[in-house]
C-alpha cells in the first residue's frame, strides 16, 4: 500500500525487522516472540515532507518505540493485507 501523508502522519519513517528462523523438525520455522531491527535502524531517507528538522525529531521518536514481537508482525501483516483487500473491492 502506498504511503499517505493524510492516514499514515507527515513522515515517512520506515524501518527493517529481522525475524530469525530456525530449524525444527527439518524446515524453518519462525519464533512468535523475536524480531530485531536491521541495520541501519529507523530511516527516513524516503520522506518527501521538506522540514528537516520535523522529519529528525519523527525519526528520534521511532527509535524509541518498541519493535512488535513475531506474534504482533503478524497481526499487522493480516491488518495490512485485509486493507488492501478492501482497496480492491
Ligand atoms: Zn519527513
Amino acid at each position: 500500500m502506498p504511503y499517505d501523508p493524510r492516514r499514515d502522519g507527515p513522515h515517512k519513517i520506515e524501518v527493517a525487522l529481522l525475524v530469525p528462523l530456525k530449524i525444527r523438525h527439518g524446515r524453518w520455522v519462525a519464533d512468535g516472540t523475536e524480531t530485531d531491527q536491521a541495520e541501519p535502524g529507523p530511516v527516513n531517507v524516503n520522506c518527501t515532507c521538506g522540514d528537516k528538522a520535523s522529519c529528525e525529531a519523527a525519526l528520534r521518536a521511532a527509535d524509541e518505540l518498541e519493535l512488535p514481537s513475531g506474534r504482533a508482525l503478524a497481526d499487522l501483516l493480516a491488518a495490512a493485507a485485509a486493507e488492501e483487500e478492501q482497496a480492491w473491492s
